[in-house]
């Protein structure tokens, strides 16, 4: 499934009130299959996609949505009768994009060393040789630690003995064996609207 199989989003109307930053776009759904939370992306090819919320998750198609946002700035070709899919805040519009783009490279996880920090009472890591966050009180680093990535569609380990292998992006993005075979070979993206 490509975008056309998104619920599409047809503009009809672009309310702006003096003094709210937010931009209310009125239109509807082709359907609503993936629709489940307020908030949503409208997705963009050429550029960053817009996140907006509606006062309430639509429950039949072709309902009038309001959706607010405070991004129609990033959307220069945004108007009235343009058309976007619709993706469900469950997901980031990085994991459609990711599966679009199709770049994917097998490759073994492999252990690696991890620099803790602690900030705001909370302890985080990050990869060694980045910067620590501003503010951050160094913990070190442990080597090893980093023992694992989540398969970033469906959560999976991967990094435990019986699950080492993966796919990795440019963007390091990591997708697991099963996810990588279903979606990814074919830039399926019908994982956005499955149940
Ligand atoms: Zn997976």
């Amino acid at each position: 499934m490509d975008l056309s199989g998104l619920p599409q989003f047809t503009i009809e109307e672009i309310r702006h009130t003096p003094g709210d930053p937010e931009v209310v776009l009125v239109g509807r759904l082709s359907h609503l299959r993936g629709v489940r939370n307020q908030a949503a992306w409208l997705y963009r090819s050429t550029g960053p996609s817009l996140i907006g919320t509606v006062a309430q998750i639509p429950t039949l198609t072709h309902d009038s949505v309001e959706y607010r946002t405070s991004d129609t700035a990033l959307a220069p070709e945004l108007r009235v009768g343009a058309v976007y899919p619709w993706i469900d805040y469950y997901w980031q519009s990085y994991h459609v994009a990711m599966v679009l783009a199709g770049r994917w490279e097998h490759r073994t996880f492999t252990p690696e060393a991890a620099h803790y920090f602690r900030l705001g009472g909370v302890t985080g890591w990050q990869p060694v040789g980045a910067k620590l966050p501003e503010g951050a009180e160094d913990l070190g680093v442990r080597e090893g630690a980093w023992d694992h990535e989540h398969c970033e569609l469906c959560r999976a380990r991967i990094g435990d003995p019986e699950s080492r292998d993966g796919y990795v992006d440019p963007e390091k993005h990591w997708l697991c064996r099963a996810c990588h075979d279903r979606y990814a070979i074919t830039r399926d993206i019908s994982f956005v609207i499955d149940d």
